[in-house]
């Protein structure tokens, strides 16, 4: 299966907790004033990638200790069979699971492959982005946002406990900004 992705980051410590594989799935209509991410809306954006080569790269992770895969966006609802392939391959890795996703966990219940993403996650941070409501801290972008723990995996507390942001220097010194409140760097 094919997906369109705007991004993976094999190792983030700021998008969930412990050590995880995050990946951003393009393509989001959900239009939440002052989003922090708008290059992630257009569902025709991104690079189309095979899953089976970001399962294969989540399987090295894996190997190397990380704790869990994370689900972002863009809106991981609006691509559910590749949220489902991805989060079943987590699972059968014996990782732990996580999306973030602007639906309500009441709309996603009703939508098309909804239910069956939730049956694969263990933590799921709800709900639009609300300008108003800025938070940025513990997972939540703002304060209508909520943490809702689907397995007994981790604790509230596990989840809050989360670094706001979190900066990655590659091997060829290009630099990673993630996070619920990611720094902001300026040119000079
Ligand atoms: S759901 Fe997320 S990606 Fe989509 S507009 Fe809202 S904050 Fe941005």
């Amino acid at each position: 299966m094919r997906a369109r992705i705007h991004a993976v980051e094999p190792r983030s410590r700021a998008n969930g907790p412990g050590a995880r594989f995050v990946v951003w799935l393009q393509g989001c209509t959900l239009g939440c004033a002052g989003c922090f991410n708008p290059t992630t809306h257009d569902a025709a954006g991104g690079t189309e990638r095979e899953l089976g080569d970001v399962i294969a790269e989540l399987g090295a992770a894996a190997a190397r200790g990380i704790e869990g895969l994370s689900l972002s966006g863009g809106e991981p609802l609006q691509q559910p069979a590749a949220a489902l392939v991805l989060l079943a391959a987590a699972r059968g890795l014996g990782l732990s699971t996580l999306a973030f996703s602007g639906y309500a966990i009441e709309e996603i219940r009703g939508l098309a492959g909804g239910p069956e993403v939730l049956a694969q996650l263990d933590v799921l941070i709800d709900g639009r982005y609300r300008s108003p409501e800025r938070l940025a801290t513990g997972l939540r972008g703002s304060a209508n946002q909520r943490i809702q723990l689907l397995t007994a995996r981790y604790t509230l507390a596990d989840v809050e406990a989360t670094p706001v942001a979190e900066i990655r220097i590659g091997r060829g010194g290009e630099m990673v900004l993630t996070g619920v409140d990611p720094v902001k760097i300026r040119a000079r």
